[in-house]
């Protein structure tokens, strides 16, 4: 292996400390910053998910409470759920954890947060104020992480051409936005690819940075990097493994061990992007904390 890795465990856990000396100085003016979970249904990667969300919120000092709700829950008991977390003072920030069970409309259900309280940034008028650069934008926490680690790393934005596989509302579109906006992990040349780009070796060979958030495993191999080009591997994926207890390892969107050859820089999976993704929810439950003292 020739890349440098990126460590997002060493980084994430850089940042919650950060927090964490933000939270304590909040408390002295009576403010304790608080994050609401709401999941729906048992979806297994969902609740580990959950689960470390509210222990990370902990150990920031932070205010934690997790709503679990049967998969049999209605669309008007969800958005009643929320309407009390709205106007919980109590609760600074809140999300619902998707995916919601199919017959939900989350859509809906997205636009019911009050966009204050909107720490995932899904509501539209979040990514409204992320695509005009309003710097008051909650920013979703998978993209914010990765230009994170970017700019915490040293690696230029500015003048790059940055080159995103997948176009979800949750990781390539805010992704996209984030990266060509004016300022420091900005300022880059975006090209977004998905499962209708023609010839997509071709483009992401053209990268400087190479942002993989696809959700296919191994997805991204050797001979669509460019040699020395940085490489973000967003995906989680479950491939089975009867060598593991589990029964399953966990493995991203990239072929690790070649690209790692090629590649200048590498994010693993598991311990890249994923522990950076709680920090910035971390961070951006913080905001909303300190959004209600400015009144
Ligand atoms: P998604 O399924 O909503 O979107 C996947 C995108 O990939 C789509 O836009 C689609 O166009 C594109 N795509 C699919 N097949 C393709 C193909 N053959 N060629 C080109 N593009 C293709 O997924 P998502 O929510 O954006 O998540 C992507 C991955 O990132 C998943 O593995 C998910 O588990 C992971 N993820 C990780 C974190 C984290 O914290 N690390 C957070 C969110 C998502």
């Amino acid at each position: 292996m020739t890349a440098r890795l990126l460590d997002g465990v060493a980084m994430g856990r850089a940042i919650r400390q950060e927090v964490a000396q933000d939270v304590a100085r909040l408390a002295q003016v009576g403010i304790k910053p608080g994050l609401a979970v709401v999941l729906v249904g048992e979806d297994p990667a969902s609740q580990v998910y959950v689960r470390s969300k509210g222990k990370a919120c902990e150990e920031a000092g932070m205010h934690s409470v997790t709503i679990r709700l049967p998969a049999t829950t209605t669309q008007a008991e969800l958005l009643a759920t929320i309407d009390k977390l709205n106007a919980d003072p109590a609760i600074h920030g809140m999300l619902v954890q998707l995916p919601l069970p199919k017959a939900m409309n989350s859509e809906q259900v997205l636009r019911r947060i009050d966009p204050r309280k909107d720490v995932d940034g899904f509501h539209p008028e979040n990514v409204g104020k992320l695509v005009t650069g309003d710097p008051t934008a909650f920013r979703p926490a998978t993209p914010y992480g990765v230009q994170q680690m970017l700019i915490r790393s040293g690696v230029e934005t500015k003048g790059a051409h940055a080159v995103i596989i997948g176009r979800s509302n949750i990781v390539g579109k805010p992704m996209a936005n984030l990266l060509i906006q004016q300022g420091p992990g900005g300022d880059a040349t975006v090209t977004v690819c998905h499962s209708r780009t023609r010839d997509l070796p071709a483009i992401a060979r053209q990268a400087d940075i190479l942002i993989a958030a696809i959700g296919k495993a191994e997805f991204v191999t050797a001979d669509m990097v460019r040699p020395g080009a940085v490489v973000i591997d967003v995906g989680i994926n479950r491939v089975d493994d009867p060598t593991k207890e589990k029964g399953y390892r966990l493995c991203g969107d990239v072929a690790f061990e070649p690209v790692a050859a090629i590649a200048s820089a590498i994010t693993p999976v598991p311990g890249g992007v994923g522990p950076m993704t709680i920090a910035m929810l971390l961070k951006n439950t913080l905001q909303a904390a300190e959004l209600t003292r400015a009144g």
